[in-house]
């Protein structure tokens, strides 16, 4: 009997012996391919000789020095490769160990900076509804999913909430891309009005959506719309790519397609690609300064943020991302793994949509393609899904609807960036026998 309290009380889980490339092992010998990333995690594969090998030279080095005390050339590198790649404007990085702690370092370091510049008054976020920031009282809050949120919502601080954009649903049948964008942006701006216009500190949102939605990317000129109606209100835009950034969507920060920059940016996930936990908040030189000339310290931090193991994990992961062949490969199976969707499933009577950027895919299951009805949630088909594609060797990432009952169950696909299309070929023909035998 396992002693470890497994989220799903009572299941009993395949244990895991070997990593190699895109496949994981179990103790039966039998081989899944990894078609999800785990939760879109492990963006170069497993195993990955060079970053075990750059891991194993800092553990001959130093493996623990607590950053009031020092810092590492490890840490010191990553960071420097961070702010090269994100866009011009993000210049400084708070490095942290995973990607609630680092939406919940975003929102503080909002709050106290209005603290610094003289605004205590601004106190309130706002997020979008169907959104998912991580499991910890702040980042929950944040997060607009009713279902993950219920149980716990007495002890959430205040937050408030728009509408994703999520044009399969919400964009009607005659309405433009860019009337649905000005409708959204005018309900954000609606909402900072109810609040008080000098009381809101920050919106925060994904921009391509991942575990809520399934890969919904926005329509175009939303985020610059939002930009614009922020920067009206004084209000920091914080990005969570979490899980969309680090090459996922394509560009290495999905904002990049967005033609913006946000104040603050969260990332975590493909950052260290499931070789050790670490995450990080990139800031902009405007919020640095607030702090450098105002207080000169950040009211917050974690034992293990910097972790010079993590650190030196996370500084190849981002070296070997960022060669032109590897986001080449992400853009060309990205398309690819489209393509082979579509092919599949495109006429199935049960799959409502089929979307998402480079190598970060969503398929939205549904009863009736016509009206878009979702399956009852208590027929729980995104679990049936789940099951039946780690029967057939396939690793997926589906989940079910939110109970407020606006989506229906989604399955979503992020692969290592390393996969070709014969495997590609393999996610698709078991996920399509998968849907096809759960619903
Ligand atoms: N933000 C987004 C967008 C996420 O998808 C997730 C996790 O799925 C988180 C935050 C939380 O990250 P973590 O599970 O590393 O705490």
């Amino acid at each position: 009997m396992t002693k470890i309290l497994h989220r799903t009380i009572g299941t009993t889980l395949p244990r895991a012996v070997a990593g190699e490339g895109i496949y994981i092992t179990d103790s039966e010998g039998r081989i899944y391919i990894d078609g999800s990333g785990g939760a879109a995690v492990s963006c170069l594969g497993h195993n990955h000789p060079e970053v075990l090998e750059a891991m194993k030279a800092q553990m001959g080095r130093i493996t623990y020095a607590h950053t009031s005390f020092f810092t590492t050339d490890v840490a010191e590198q990553l960071a420097e490769q961070l702010v090269e790649l994100a866009p011009n404007g993000l210049d400084y990085v708070y490095l942290v160990s995973g990607g609630s702690e680092a939406v919940e370092s975003a929102l503080k370091m909002a709050r106290q900076y209005f603290v610094e510049v003289g605004q205590p008054q601004r106190r309130h976020i706002i997020a979008r509804r169907q959104s998912y920031h991580g499991n910890t009282i702040g980042a929950l809050a944040t997060g607009g999913n009713a279902w993950r949120r219920a149980q716990f919502k007495p002890i959430l601080p205040e937050t408030h909430h728009v509408s994703p954009c999520y044009a399969y649903r919400d964009m009607p049948v005659g309405e433009t891309p860019e009337d649905y964008a000005e409708r959204l942006a005018a309900e954000l701006e609606a909402k900072i009005i109810e609040l008080g216009t000098g009381k809101v500190m920050a919106f925060v949102a994904e921009p391509v959506v991942g575990a809520t939605l399934g890969a919904v990317g926005p329509v175009a000129d939303y985020f610059k719309r939002v930009r614009q109606v922020c920067d009206k209100y004084g209000i920091l835009l914080i990005l969570d790519e979490v899980m969309c950034g680090m090459g996922r969507t394509g560009t290495m920060f999905a904002c990049e397609q967005e033609g913006i920059v946000p104040d603050l940016v969260t990332i975590a996930k493909g950052m260290g690609g499931g070789f050790q936990p670490i995450g990080a908040l990139m800031l902009s030189e405007k919020i640095y300064r607030a702090f450098a000339e105002g207080s000169g310290l950040f009211q917050h931090g974690h034992t293990y943020i910097g972790h010079p193991v993590a650190a030196a994990a996370a500084n190849k992961v981002v070296e070997i991302v960022r060669r032109p062949e590897i986001m080449e490969n992400v853009i060309k199976m990205g398309e690819c793994l489209q393509a082979g969707l579509d092919a599949a499933l495109g006429q199935s009577p049960y799959v409502g949509d089929i979307r998402g950027r480079g190598l970060f895919r969503g398929v939205e299951i549904v009863a009736d393609k016509d009206t878009q009805q979702p399956f009852d949630p208590a027929r729980k088909i995104h679990s049936r899904i789940k099951k039946e594609a780690m029967k057939r060797g396939l690793m997926c990432y589906p989940m079910g609807g939110t109970i407020d009952g606006v989506n229906g169950d989604h399955v979503l696909l992020a692969p290592p960036y390393i996969i070709q299309a014969k495997q590609i070929d393999l996610i698709v023909e078991r996920l399509a026998e998968s849907i096809d035998a759960a619903v």
